[in-house]
Parts: structure tokens; sequence; C-alpha cells
């Protein structure tokens, strides 16, 4: 789909990009600022591999301050993006033909870090229909003695769904059940959520040594390419990581670690100025959306996705070629509609399509009003 965006865009055609998974606004000046400071001050060295210390501290001071979580600094591992912090946690805990289960529609790299560990993924499926939001008892008939993991992310990616504490609760009751079991949290759009409080699985103290909390920068301050992530951890986990990381990368770059002590420290004001951004667009998508026949929807309470069940469209057809499926719909909108998009397959459910609005309001209006138009085109 990249490969036929570039080519039409070569050809002259005004290719709308909604698939992106990061914030389509610039870094926070002042973050920036402390990054050329970095260099000037000489913050140029290997860094020590689970991060500085001012940046652990203040790691572990954010999380008291905006999680209740009480994880020392010795318990914090930063790392190059809260995908390689994932990561690493997955190899400390997983070994051959463990289990682990993961909610679908999930963030595409779960099941191939789990693959990689040559852990096994078990999905538990979920929809629309139920906020995309596993029931306990589904998480509880996917439990084997082989189950080592359950890993999810709220605010979600794709879906946009947020846990709220009732349903974190109630997962972690049944957790608290499976001594054995371990969850990773992935809270990296915790600065994105639209209503109420950003909460985490790691509060319920009877789950919390088990709880591997995941953050970043890259969402919430508009650093994707800073590459920063972080976990807060048991400590034993936390060392494996570092272990880990220690063979792997070593400490992450030490620009980067200077930039997002200064994000983490200092104003929040620009994050929630681009929260009220992305609110605005979901709520203009969601209107738009509700013009577009066929598309089944939940109301995203979280990150910069909108999720609609589109399989409405599978088995009708354009000058006799039928689109049998979320792929194909997403190729017939790239090529008709010159929106592209993602097929919720990289996602675990192909009935859906991933909408991504970080970008302009006008980008938005011209791309839904195009796909409106080349979705009635459907017979
Ligand atoms: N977790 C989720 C749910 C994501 O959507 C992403 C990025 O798209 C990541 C983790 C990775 O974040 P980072 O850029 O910090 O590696």
């Amino acid at each position: 789909m990249a490969k036929l965006a570039r080519a039409l865009a070569a050809e002259g055609k005004d290719v709308i990009n909604l698939s992106f998974g990061e914030p389509d606004f610039q870094t926070p000046q002042h973050i920036k600022d402390a990054a050329k400071k970095a260099i000037d001050d000489g913050f140029t060295f290997y860094t020590p591999v689970p991060g500085y210390p001012e940046l652990r501290k203040a790691i572990s001071e954010k999380f008291k301050n905006d999680n209740h979580l009480n994880y020392p600094f010795d318990q914090i591992v930063v790392s190059t993006g809260a995908k390689h912090a994932i990561m690493n946690t997955v190899l400390a805990l997983i070994n051959p033909g463990d289990e682990v289960i993961i909610p679908t529609p999930y963030w595409v790299s779960y099941s191939e870090m789990v693959k990689l560990a040559e852990g096994v993924p078990v999905f538990v499926h979920t929809t629309v229909e139920n906020d995309f939001k596993p029931s306990v008892e589904q998480i509880k008939a996917a439990i084997t003695s082989r189950t080592r993991l359950f890993m999810f992310s709220s605010p979600c990616n794709p879906t946009g769904s947020v846990f709220s504490k009732e349903e974190l609760k109630a997962m972690a009751d049944l957790f608290a059940q499976y001594p054995d079991i371990y969850i990773i949290a992935d809270e990296i759009y915790e600065h994105i959520t639209f209503e109420g409080k950003h909460e985490s699985i790691a509060q319920f103290p009877e789950i919390f040594e088990r709880v591997i909390t995941v953050n970043g920068v890259s969402k919430g301050f508009a650093m994707t390419g800073w590459r920063i992530g972080y976990i807060g951890a048991a400590k034993w986990i936390a060392e494996a990581c570092e272990k880990i990381q220690g063979q792997f990368t070593s400490g992450t770059c030490s620009i980067a670690q200077r930039a997002a002590l200064a994000a983490i420290t200092t104003d929040l004001k620009p994050t929630f100025d681009m929260r009220e951004q992305f609110r605005k667009r979901r709520d203009l998508v969601l209107e738009l959306m509700k013009e577009i026949p066929g598309f089944k929807l939940n109301k995203p309470t979280g990150a910069f996705y909108v999720f609609p069940d589109v399989s409405y469209y599978f088995g009708k057809s354009f000058e006799g070629k039928i689109i049998s499926d979320a792929q194909e719909l997403c190729m017939y909108l790239l090529n008709h509609a010159h929106v592209s998009l993602v097929t919720g397959e990289a996602f675990g459910n192909g009935n859906y399509i991933r909408f991504s609005y970080a970008a302009s309001e006008e980008n938005l209006r011209k791309a839904l009003s195009r796909i409106k138009e080349a979705l009635s085109e459907l017979k």
C-alpha cells in the first residue's frame, strides 16, 4: 500500500495519508532547546545502560505523581522507544513455548515480539460491539498452564478504547488468582485521553509486583523520532531488561534522554493543547463517519485512531471486481479516493480499517468526503 501510495503521489495525485501512527505536531520548543543544550553541555558519551540516573529518578517521580505507582529509580529502565522496552521485557520473561494472551485488535508488534522470543501468541477476540474490551470470562478461558504473560494497551492502538478503573480492577482480580502470569501494561498513549483520568492496572496491590508498566515520550510529547521509552517493573525484571539491553543497544541516546528529561519534568501545556486538537478531530471524524453507510463504530476515548467495522462492504464490487476483505477495500480506497489507510488484518481483525486522525482538519474533511463518494460507487 505504501508503495502504491508513493507511486500515485509521484503521478501527481493528491494522496492523503491517514495511516500514520504518530502525532503530526512538532516536538515542543523547550524540549528541542534541552536537546541543543545537551550537545553544548557535553552529553555526548556512552550512557549508563538503564538510562541517566536523573532521568530514571524523574520517571520514578512521574509514576508516583501521575499514576500512584511506586517504582523506585532502580526499577526503571530507559530504552530506545517503548517498542524496545516491550521487546526487552518479552525476551526477559518468555521461554520457548510460553503462551502470551493478547486481546485483538492489538498493536501490530505484540504478536511478532512474542514469536521472536519463541513464545506462542494466544488471541482473545473483541469487537466494536463491546468497545473492543475482552470480558474477564474470555481472558480466563484463554489461560492454560503455559500462560506466562498478558499484554495490552490502554488507550489502545488501533481502537482508541480506554479501560476504566473498574474494568482494570476486574482484570486484576482475575490475575490475582494466577501468580505465574505477568502483565505488560502499555500506556504509551496515556496523555491522549479525552474522558476522565488515565488509570493503570499496576495500581492494584495484589498484582503490582507482576505488572510491567510501559510508557515513553513518543506520543504524548510528539517525540516519535527521539526514541525514548521506559518501563517500571519489579527489580528482578528491570535487572533482566538491563542485562539484555546491555548486549543489544547499550544505554540509549544521550541527547534524546536529556530531551526526555525536559519533557517529563516541565510544562505539560503543549501536550494538553495537542490533546485538545486530537479531541476536536476525533469529534469531526465521528461526525463525518456517521454519514457513511455501513460503518460500525465505537466512540474512541483515547489515542488518535478510529477503527470502524467495514464488513458491510465485503461482497460488493466495482466494475465487476469484488471486494472481499479489508485489505482489498483499503486498496480500492487508495486507488479511487486517494486515501491511504491501514487494514485491520495488521491488528488481528480483518473486518476493520484503521483511520488515523493525526492529520489536518482540512485533510480529514477531504479524505472522508472522497471515501464516502468512492464507497457509494460499490454495488
Ligand atoms: N505501543 C503502542 C500501542 C504503539 O502504538 C506504539 C507506536 O506506535 C508503541 C508502543 C511504540 O512506541 P515508541 O515509538 O515509543 O517505540
